[in-house]
């Protein structure tokens, strides 16, 4: 007898009453580059149809976002002074934080993400304070607890510590909790990999190290069973969201948390992810539209509950279309 699985494929009627996984524009989370100045609105040159912009000419973006239904966005910050420690990361009147409070009361509604580290904000651009050429974790957790406080403050739905120090989520957790924010939830960058896909962004954020790399932080690559490890401890300290990152080449890892953990599972579509599709898409090699959709949905079939991507506006349009 021959198996004919080809019967549930037969038509759109049946293909779509057994589809096993659907993209959403619930799912969506839309990063956005906020620089500090004014009348600033630079389009980021690897990364097609994404700008820097001051919150001065950010409206404009904001509406588009609202308009689309997407809930969710995720912040990054580019101040004009930088230091040795990233002190302006706990500037009660910094960017991010006069960023978080002008999008919630001009777009309640929107929910508002920071992400938390250093890197925007140091000389250097590492993740931390430096200290015999390394980060040095202990005390940056001290000026991680002073920022997440200060996002607290301006109003900000949920943190992203992004920096892979070991001990952050626990050290917001208490600096949250002893604050008042008891109920602020947490999106750790739980296992995010050492990646050469991390490229544009370096050019979108202005964050790239000035001298050597993040492999004493960030992930190798090469490693599985450790992924499991850095969620682990995550969760135990008290995460409300794991995140993988970046995902097109971490699918693997994105399917263990979703199979081990109990929590909501997040994955950053990164940059090189987007500027790889939009530079094919461009030279007509590739249907750009239908590559962005099946990316997006292996996330999904992967086990992502959410996806922070470029994409979201482009992907939240498609499926308006349908
Ligand atoms: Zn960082």
């Amino acid at each position: 007898m021959i198996n004919r699985t080809r019967r549930l494929r037969k038509t759109e009627g049946i293909r779509r009453l057994v589809r096993e996984n659907k993209l959403t524009v619930d799912d969506l989370i839309y990063p956005l580059f906020i620089e500090e100045g004014e009348n600033i609105e630079t389009e980021i040159v690897s990364m097609p149809g994404i700008k820097r912009f001051s919150l001065d000419k950010i409206s404009k973006e904001l509406d588009e976002v609202v308009e689309l239904d997407i809930p969710a966005v995720l912040l990054f910050g580019i101040p004009t002074s930088k230091d040795d420690t990233g002190s302006e990361t706990w500037n009660d009147n910094g960017i991010m934080q006069q960023a978080v409070r002008f999008i919630k009361k001009n777009y309640p509604s929107l929910y508002v993400i920071t992400d938390v580290c250093f890197c925007e904000y140091t000389s250097h651009g590492h993740c931390g304070i430096i200290h015999d050429n390394d980060v040095e974790n202990d005390a940056t957790l001290v000026n991680l607890a002073k920022q997440v406080v200060s996002h607290a403050k301006a109003g900000v739905d949920m943190v992203a510590p992004s920096g892979m120090m070991d001990g952050m989520i626990q050290t917001i957790r208490e600096a949250l909790d002893n604050t008042g924010f008891p109920n602020l939830p947490i999106m750790s960058y739980a296992v995010k990999y050492s990646s050469a896909f991390y490229g544009p962004f370096r050019d979108a954020a202005d964050s790239a190290p000035t001298f050597g790399d993040r492999r004493t932080y960030q992930m190798d690559p090469s490693n599985r069973d450790e992924g499991m490890r850095e969620a682990t401890f995550d969760d135990q300290e008290g995460a409300d969201i794991l995140m993988v990152k970046p995902a097109l080449s971490y699918l693997d890892i994105i399917r263990d948390l979703k199979n081990n953990f109990d929590r909501p599972i997040a994955c950053y579509n990164v940059s090189g992810e987007y500027a790889m599709i939009k530079a094919a898409a461009e030279k007509g090699w590739i249907d750009g539209e239908r590559v962005m959709m099946e990316s997006l949905l292996s996330m999904k079939r992967a086990g992502a509950d959410i996806i922070i991507t470029y994409f979201a506006k482009e992907v939240a349009k498609v499926l308006l279309k349908k």
